[in-house]
């Protein structure tokens, strides 16, 4: 696979959420719901990350026009705001927590991870204090690797399979110790490619914005081909 090749797209989000103009990338109700209705409209199979990492462990192709839903941070309105709209549509997402912002203000409670929990969310970790982890000394990987993967097992009672590194930042040494901690996988963000298909310990992901209202900006990012759009629209 070249690096214009085929991209299952794995969507990440943030806050969803008014529009405040702070540094936290949000994307609206309004929004969120229109592309919701997108992918409905144009029949996007949205698969569970337990899907993904089945159809990489058995070497099969990636199915096309299927794409995956993640949230990262845990912000409260992906409960109060994205949920509802999830259940409505009836498609699967998953969400990154970091345990010790958990319950922080404008930070979910664990009384509402574990609501998701039960509705089939799916819970992975995003670190233990949100650190971008290339600049996190050796001796202190595993707290943020090993604990946080603890620390959410024994707040939601289930086991968790996949982790995502902060502001997408990850090296060889982190990609290991999330390895030998014991999940599955691994997403970042659009920053890392990989020439032979994906790699479960760095899934590129797409992020997406309030201005993916257009048909033709979100279709460019659900075609699994986005670098190829991204390089046209950056001037030489
Ligand atoms: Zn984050």
């Amino acid at each position: 696979m070249t690096r214009w090749g085929y991209h299952l797209p794995i969507l990440t989000y943030h806050r969803i959420g008014a529009l405040t103009g702070d540094h936290v990338p949000t994307v609206s109700a309004q929004a969120f719901e229109w592309q919701l209705a997108f992918l409905a409209r144009h029949r996007y199979q949205v698969l569970s990350l337990d899907a993904l990492v089945g159809l990489m462990d058995r070497g099969e192709p990636m199915p096309r026009r299927s794409t995956l839903i993640t949230f990262d941070d845990g912000y409260e309105g992906v409960y109060s705001i994205a949920w509802p709209l999830l259940r409505r549509f009836r498609l699967a997402s998953a969400l990154f927590v970091t345990p010790n912002e958990v319950g922080l203000p404008g930070f979910m409670s664990w009384k509402q991870v574990n609501e998701m929990v039960r509705d089939g969310v799916t819970i992975g970790s995003h670190t233990m204090n949100h650190r971008y982890l290339p600049f996190v000394s050796e001796d202190r990987l595993p707290e943020e690797i090993s604990e946080s993967k603890r620390a959410i097992e024994q707040q939601i009672g289930v086991p968790v399979h996949y982790f995502s590194y902060p502001v997408g930042g990850y090296t060889p040494l982190v990609q290991v110790t999330v390895k030998h901690a014991g999940y599955r996988a691994a997403c970042t963000t659009n920053r890392a490619w990989s020439r032979n298909g994906m790699d479960p310990f760095a899934l590129r992901r797409i992020k997406v914005t309030e201005r993916d209202r257009t048909p033709l900006f979100l279709w460019a990012k659900l075609s699994g081909y986005y670098d190829f759009f991204r390089r046209l629209e950056r001037p030489a």
